[in-house]
């Protein structure tokens, strides 16, 4: 494993004066949803982000170009999010992207055709508390609650071994992600944001494997932030625990009130 020797605490006073320098507006503020915005739930379908930091982000929405970019499907966490932002990027860079509504039709058709498949590789009645959730562009399929857990874990690898195409595998907490080959992923789609929303700068938080395709990104018009001291993360900052964003956010608006006025377009709706 390599380490990350340059991850430092965001709330260290060098590293929160390096953001505080680096924030304007002319950044895009991108967050993920689970782990990030709203703490990690025992059953995904109820997660909740707190009013706290529901506040904030609301307050931070309205001064400045946001995005989410989640691995849910763009309904799912419209639902949970309860607010718009600029841009809400789902199935982790598969659905939402300005400019590829016809290739998300393709990534469709290869997410419903795995489907069919794995109905056959792992029947119904014998799935023993494995659970596959199709999101639209992608699939997951989650095992967090089956009696063997690594016996689980090894049904699921032989199976998605044998889908036709192959997908691109993100493993997670109990979770396997299947994403077409040739969806974005969370760093194209971040990319493609601030050429959209002309934005030269990005700030990005989130706390698991698919953020790492944007802090792998590794460019100096990146400010990017993980979820917990993970030493094998490509992030340059860390938050210590998730209910910090909250502080983080109230920062970054704090900042952008003294920085001045936002003089973009207003959010609108992405429905
Ligand atoms: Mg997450």
């Amino acid at each position: 494993m390599i380490m990350n020797e340059r991850l430092s605490y965001i709330f260290g006073n060098s590293a929160l004066s390096k953001m505080r320098d680096f924030i304007d507006h002319s950044t895009l503020f991108a967050f993920d949803l689970d782990g990030t915005l709203a703490p990690i739930a025992p059953k995904p379908c109820v997660i909740g982000i707190p009013d706290s930091i529901r506040q904030e982000f609301s307050l931070l929405n309205e001064q400045a170009v946001v995005a989410v970019i989640t691995g849910r499907s763009c309904s799912d966490a419209l639902y949970h999010l309860g607010i718009s932002p600029r841009y809400l990027i789902g199935n982790h860079g598969a659905e939402g992207l300005p400019g590829w509504k016809d290739r998300e039709n393709e990534f469709f058709c290869i997410a419903n055709h795995w489907q069919s498949q794995l109905d056959n590789l792992l029947p119904i009645n014998n799935r023993r508390g494995i659970m596959i959730e199709n999101k639209g562009t992608t699939l997951s399929i989650h095992y967090r609650y089956v009696c063997n857990i690594k016996h689980a874990h090894k049904m699921i690898l032989q199976a998605i071994d044998k889908l036709d195409p192959q997908p691109r595998r993100i493993g997670g907490k109990f979770i396997e992600n299947l994403i077409p080959v040739n969806a974005p992923d969370k760093g194209i789609a971040l990319r493609i944001l601030m050429q959209k929303s002309q934005c030269q700068k990005a700030f990005f938080v989130g706390d698991d494997e698919t953020d790492e395709d944007v802090f792998r990104l590794n460019d100096s018009n990146l400010f990017t932030i993980c979820v917990g001291r993970n030493i094998s993360s490509n992030a340059l900052f860390y938050l210590r625990e998730q209910n910090e964003i909250k502080r983080l956010i109230a920062e970054i608006n704090s900042v952008l009130r003294e920085k001045g006025k936002y003089s973009g377009e207003e959010p609108t709706d992405i429905f």
